[in-house]
């Protein structure tokens, strides 16, 4: 007897039954597997119908593709998908279900009803299947699309039904469920009813419109539209407006190729996009899609989690990041933008009458390149063409600090927020000087200044913060041609190899908007007759270089995608600001500190590094242990 096999085959009901235990946890399971199956099938209306918190029934229908007799039959064995032919396959997947286990799973341990019809055909097929056994095939008069009934979930698995939680904890996780997909496909209609009472009736419509349609009205003007393409991510979505972050996590949604994930590591990056805007303990809201080559995406991850883990995470984060506060900053500036458009974030900035002018070249007929004045720092260079700066964008960077103080973030109103730009007018430290005794402002290490706010202290980095001013004001002045330029005592002429030669050449209109007189003279020569003001002449050639490794790198990893302009800006910004270990008198100390806070976007330089960063008192006096 001791010597007897033992091994058994399982027979296929029982390895079902395993198997089910694995994709089908609770009737919201069913019910995320069965929507998503009738999204794959290009469905345009879909309809989910519960009893008794999915315990009684789920039932899906849909108007997609429909089966065939064959098909409805085989959607029932385990790994019977149309979703996959090849392992290759597998590296390029678009649909939401692949392993084709879901009905099979489900077959094994409910009371299956499916009644299916493709659109060309007459009739469709009706399959009854319980515990795995079909009891019943016919044809059937049904309209075109499926319907997927799933009755009795569990019954013949006992010890799973009673794992089951009450009704309302169960129909917690079916609304969750809904709403990822639903919000997935808003060019999808979705229908719930629970116990013949409609809960939610969603029409095809916008993203915006499918989320006010199912978080309210009021969520309208709590959006801000984020948008980014680059070349390993395509980021689009919206994120709460941080007066409306809540103390729990609310409606935190990431979705990668339209399907829900959750990622600590990127749930990280929009915290970080937030850092100052939020006190610690509250969480921005927000509607993530990212869109990555699917053969980014580990597709080994289990079909029923929601992590994920995709190649280049880093820079993902990084993108994620930027692109949030990006969106943040824009929205600082102009605090009552019209939320009734579809809003884009524009990166670029357009002249502001909308008419690209013919680059031209104005000369500054005082320039003397001998007269140290000009050749100081930083805050000289064309200093009378400097755009405005923006007083509103500094009076809401005052708003931050006092909102810091005061915790009743989550409750402001925008009849708050005035009341405290008229309080900020009165105590902004932008008005007081930065060298009085009472607000010392230092450089320490000729590298970091440290300043006090309202709420506590920043340390900028001197480099970032400069690389950002100038990169806003030489794309201003590029899409305004409003570069000034100074004429070289002796021209200067340049030799490149013949694929930098070629490439400057066709760059040559943009590189004289930033203030070069540079023209081709013969192969593969250049000769410069002016350089923006207050460059040096020997920057000249380093810049030129730049801007050609700037256009020659355009797969670059993590950058974001650049506009032509945004590039040549980037990369003059990048040589000629001041570097860290560099000695800053007080008073451009002062002027870096205004310019960097009338910027655009002055958290970050326009690769997205950190620009300053801020301490609270209250940090302090956890650290002192006051
Ligand atoms: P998977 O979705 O992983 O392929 P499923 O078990 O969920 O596996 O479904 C098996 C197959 O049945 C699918 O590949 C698809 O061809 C078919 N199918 C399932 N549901 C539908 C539906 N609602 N409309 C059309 N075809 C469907
Ligand atoms: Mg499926």
């Amino acid at each position: 007897m001791s010597l007897a096999d033992i091994i058994q085959l399982l027979p296929d009901s029982v390895a079902n039954q395993i198997a089910a235990g694995e994709v089908v946890q609770r009737p919201a399971s069913a019910v995320k597997e069965l929507l998503e199956n009738a999204v794959d099938a290009d469905s345009t209306q879909i309809k989910l119908i519960i009893k008794d918190a999915g315990k009684i029934l789920v039932q899906v229908i849909d108007n997609g593709k429909g089966m065939s007799e064959t098909d409805a039959r085989l959607s029932f064995e385990r790994h019977a998908t149309s979703k996959l032919k090849t392992a290759d396959d597998l590296f390029a997947i678009t649909t939401k279900g692949f392993r084709g286990e879901a009905l099979a799973s489900i077959a094994a341990i409910a009371h299956v009803d499916l009644k299916t019809k493709r659109p060309n055909d007459e009739t469709g097929t009706h399959i009854a299947i319980e515990g795995s056994k079909i009891t019943q095939q016919e044809p059937c008069s049904c309209s075109t699309g499926t319907s997927v009934s799933v009755k009795n979930l569990f019954f013949n698995v006992p010890a799973r039904r009673n794992f089951l939680k009450s009704n309302s904890v169960e129909k917690g996780h079916i609304v969750d469920e809904f709403i990822r997909v639903a919000l997935a496909h808003p060019n999808i209609a979705f229908y719930f009813y629970d116990d013949e009472v409609e809960e939610y009736r969603l029409e095809i419509g916008t993203l915006r419109q499918r989320i006010i349609g199912i978080f309210g009205n009021n969520y309208n003007e709590r959006l801000v539209p984020i948008e980014e393409t680059s070349s390993i991510v395509t980021i689009h979505g919206f994120v709460g407006k941080p007066e409306f972050a809540k103390k729990t996590r609310g409606e935190q949604f990431f979705f990668i190729n339209n399907r829900f994930i959750k990622s600590a590591y990127l749930n990280h990056a929009v915290q970080s996009a937030f850092e100052h805007l939020l006190s610690r303990e509250s969480h921005p809201s927000f509607f993530i899609f990212l869109t990555v080559a699917p053969s980014f995406v580990d597709v080994n991850i289990h079909p029923t989690k929601t992590e994920v883990k995709f190649e280049d995470d880093k820079s993902v984060y990084a993108v994620l990041r930027t692109t949030i506060k990006m969106a943040l900053g824009k929205n600082n500036i102009t605090p009552t933008l019209d939320f009734d458009q579809e809003q884009s974030i524009n990166f670029d900035y357009k002249p502001k009458d909308g008419i690209v002018k013919m680059p031209q070249i104005k000369v500054n007929p005082n320039y003397n390149p001998f007269d140290s004045e000009n050749n100081k720092g930083y805050h000289s260079i064309n200093r009378e063409n400097d755009f405005q700066r923006n007083e509103a964008n500094k009076l809401n960077w005052q708003k931050l600090y006092q909102n810091h103080q005061n915790e009743s973030v989550e409750n402001s109103t925008i009849i708050e927020i005035e009341k405290t730009q008229q309080e900020v007018i009165s105590t902004s430290w932008q008005n007081d000087s930065f060298d009085s005794a009472e607000k010392p402002t230092i450089q320490i290490h000729n590298t970091y200044i440290i300043s006090p706010i309202k709420s506590g202290f920043m340390i900028i980095y001197q480099q970032h913060a400069h690389e950002r001013i100038l990169y806003e004001r030489i794309l201003n002045n590029i899409e305004n041609q409003t570069a000034s330029s100074q004429q070289l005592l002796f021209p200067q002429t340049f030799e490149f190899n013949l694929t930098d030669a070629s490439l400057l050449s066709e760059l040559l209109p943009e590189i004289k908007t930033l203030g070069f007189d540079i023209d081709e003279f013969g192969k593969n020569n250049f000769v410069v007759n002016g350089c923006p003001v207050n460059i040096s002449e020997s920057q000249i050639k380093p810049i030129l270089e730049d801007i050609i490794e700037q256009f020659k790198n355009n797969s670059g990893g993590a950058d974001l995608k650049l506009s032509r302009n945004q590039k040549l800006a980037l990369s003059m910004a990048q040589r000629i600001s001041i570097k860290a270990g560099k000695y800053l008198e007080t008073s451009e100390i002062k002027n870096l500190i205004d310019e960097l806070f009338a910027c655009q976007m002055p958290y970050a330089t326009p690769k997205g590094k950190t620009t300053f960063i801020t301490y609270s008192t209250e940090e302090l006096e956890k650290k002192f242990k006051i």
